[in-house]
């Protein structure tokens, strides 16, 4: 069983709410970050506590610095921070890059590149052997956008996720010899809310028949990849992205 505390940051929906779940099953005390919506994290957690779990809420936009210095503060009163999971995202309206506003580029890097960059320089002060933590583990969730660059959607998401996934790299190579692994996973098409937020609600559902699978895959599957990332099972990978997308390696 997992000791200590992990951070999900998006923890409350979707993929996050998935690994929130599987990491409380496993034995972490799970901090539960969301932007807005309280009651859906808050009902996440006493589900989790009523399985037996451990957990906590806590709101914090990950795109302002101040809220994720008070989100690990707040998770440093649990215990010893043994993990992170860099998983809120945001995507846009689909638009083309010549239609696209200075303040919606601005918002796309602080949550989902700057937020994730910060995230992770608190879990390194806290978990490096170097300064007196434990060791542990980061996980980063890119998007199969890094790849595809989602040209005529979301080209500043997809540019975004990558960014992440040469900061996955770097970091990990950086904290190597700190007890601190550092891998990043990037999903194809997930059964989530995000699609929504994008506008466009039906896409799971017009896509499927496209895929490698012909399905688009379950928050569940993804968490169980980012569980392993976070687990001694994968003691020997690190600055590792690892595509869990059904075989998707072209757009639909
Ligand atoms: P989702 O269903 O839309 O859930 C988003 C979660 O992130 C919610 O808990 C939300 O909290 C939180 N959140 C949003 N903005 C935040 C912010 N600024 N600060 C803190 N929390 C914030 O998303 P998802 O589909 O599970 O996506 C999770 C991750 O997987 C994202 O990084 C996404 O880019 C990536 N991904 C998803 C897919 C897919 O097809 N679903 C594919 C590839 C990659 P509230 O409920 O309070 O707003």
């Amino acid at each position: 069983m997992a000791d200590g505390v992990l951070i999900v940051t998006g923890g409350s929906r979707g993929i996050g709410a998935a690994t929130s779940r599987l990491a409380a099953a496993s034995g972490y005390a799970v901090v539960i970050n969301y932007a807005s919506d309280a009651a859906t994290a808050g009902s996440l957690v006493s589900e989790i506590v009523a399985a037996g779990g451990r957990a906590a809420a806590v709101q914090a936009d990950i795109g302002v610095e101040a809220d994720v210095v008070r989100l690990f503060e707040e998770a440093d009163q649990l215990g010893p921070l043994r993990g992170l999971v860099n998983n809120a995202g945001i995507v846009d309206l689909a638009a083309r890059v010549d239609a696209m506003s200075f303040d919606r580029l601005r918002r796309m890097f602080d949550v989902n590149a700057l937020g994730p960059i910060v995230c992770s320089r608190e879990a390194v002060r806290r978990m490096s052997t170097g300064s007196g933590g434990q060791g542990g583990a980061i996980v980063n969730v890119s998007s199969a956008s890094a790849k595809l660059g989602s040209p005529g959607k979301y080209v500043d998401y997809a540019a975004a996720k990558a960014a992440v996934e040469g900061f996955t790299v770097g970091l990990a190579l950086e904290v190597i010899g700190e007890g601190i692994r550092v891998n990043g996973v990037r999903p194809g098409i997930i059964d989530t809310d995000i699609h929504a937020s994008g506008g466009d609600p039906d896409r799971v559902v017009r896509v499927a028949g496209q895929l490698p699978m012909k399905r688009v895959g379950l928050p569940e599957e993804v968490a169980q990849a980012i569980l392993w990332l976070l687990s001694d099972a994968s003691s020997y990978t690190t600055g590792a992205i690892l595509d869990v997308s059904g075989g998707r390696a072209v757009a639909p």
